[in-house]
């Protein structure tokens, strides 16, 4: 296994609060949250960023939108932003591929906005 704090999570090997989880997918709280609601979502499979992608992760890809969008309503949440950064040039920290699923009250410098 990398060593990927988001493989981590997946195997139980540090914390996080789950939101989904089946085969192919995870969700989890962000722990630096920027919104009310920020979850991010990711594949299980280690995929380190949006570059890496190829035709083999069609369907996981589609499950990541689906997944959100499940979230989303749960969260009650009329609208949202699926926002990925890809690579460190593009202000990606983690290299495991992920949508940070935000939506709500969003906290910035300049005072509160929502989506
Ligand atoms: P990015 O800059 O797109 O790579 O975003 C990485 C995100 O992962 C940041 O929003 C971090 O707050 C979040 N993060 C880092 N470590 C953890 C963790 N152990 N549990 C939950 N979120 C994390
Ligand atoms: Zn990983």
């Amino acid at each position: 296994m990398p060593d990927c704090v988001f493989c981590k999570i997946i195997a139980r090997e540090i914390p996080g609060t789950i939101r989904y989880e089946d085969a192919e997918v995870l969700a989890f709280d962000d722990i630096h949250p920027v919104a009310n609601t920020h979850i991010l979502v990711i594949p299980k499979e280690h995929i380190a960023t949006a570059k890496d992608l190829t035709e083999e992760h069609q369907t996981v890809l589609f499950k990541l939108f689906v997944v959100a969008k499940k979230l989303a309503q749960e969260q009650g949440l009329a609208g949202y932003k699926l926002h990925l950064n890809v690579d460190t040039a593009g202000g990606q920290d983690v290299m495991h591929l992920h949508f940070h699923l935000l939506g709500g009250e969003f906290k910035t410098s300049g005072g509160e906005t929502r989506v």
